[in-house]
């Protein structure tokens, strides 16, 4: 499996601060069965580099969602 990932900006809800992150995410091309009962697309944790908070978040090219 090769590793893909995108730089993501991420503002923190907690504190606003701006952070850039790292985030993997699945390759695009989705030829093969994939695992249908996960429903994290890209999700990952991010960790606010001002107040330390962690966010689960969703990486879209360099969009993040976070919730
Ligand atoms: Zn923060």
């Amino acid at each position: 499996m090769s590793d893909y990932g995108s730089n993501a900006r991420f503002i923190c809800p907690n504190c606003q601060a701006v952070n850039v992150v790292w985030l993997s995410v699945p390759e695009p091309d989705y030829t093969a069965e994939k695992m249908s009962d996960m429903d994290s697309e890209g999700e990952d944790e991010v960790t606010c580099t001002s107040c330390g908070e962690t966010f689960m978040g969703s990486a879209q090219d360099l969009c993040l969602i976070v919730r």
